[in-house]
């Protein structure tokens, strides 16, 4: 299998990475598990910018431990507050829970993506900025195996499983 050892990390892989997320006080914040590694389709923005850019070109067996600054990661938080919503002006059919990602609509009828920091009574409260805006995050990574997407995998911008005979997005 040379082809396969020889395969780079490059726009359009399907990459596999065991990954360990901390922030600056050592705190994990996300974490694969052996039989879980995390799965991804490079170059199509589905990890943080810092972190797609570090594993550029590595090759299957290597280790890349990087820092990645808040700009390269979720964001600077811009300092807002979390604001409160009604919860009778969310929808009824999903239940609500802190870190929860919603689109709101903003009075000007825009939509914007909001995340949940908490629940008071009725009133649900939102954050425009990521929960993860501001910190400077610590990848641990180990790139597990890399292969080719396939060219349905490519335009949808993500992996699919091998058994993936019912996948219509
Ligand atoms: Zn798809």
């Amino acid at each position: 299998m040379a082809k396969t050892n020889n395969a780079t990390v490059t726009a359009d892989k399907v990459v596999e990475l065991r990954m360990k997320m901390t922030n600056d006080t050592g705190e994990v914040l996300d974490q694969t598990s052996d039989d879980e590694p995390l799965t991804y389709l490079h170059g199509h923005e589905n990890l943080v910018p810092g972190l797609e850019a570090a594993l550029e070109g590595h090759h299957a067996g290597d280790r890349v431990q990087v820092t990645v600054p808040p700009e390269d990661a979720y964001g600077d938080h811009d300092g807002s507050e979390p604001e409160a919503i009604p919860r009778a002006d969310l929808p009824n059919d999903i239940e609500l829970e802190p870190g929860m990602e919603l689109e709101a609509e903003l009075d000007d009828g825009s939509l914007e993506v909001v995340w949940i920091t908490h629940i008071d009574g009725d009133q649900v409260y939102v954050d425009a900025n990521h929960p993860l805006a501001g910190e400077t995050l610590h990848f641990d990574v180990e790139v597990l195996s890399i292969r080719d997407g396939t060219s349905e995998e490519i335009v949808h911008g993500h992996p699919h499983p091998p058994d993936d005979s019912e996948h219509l997005h």
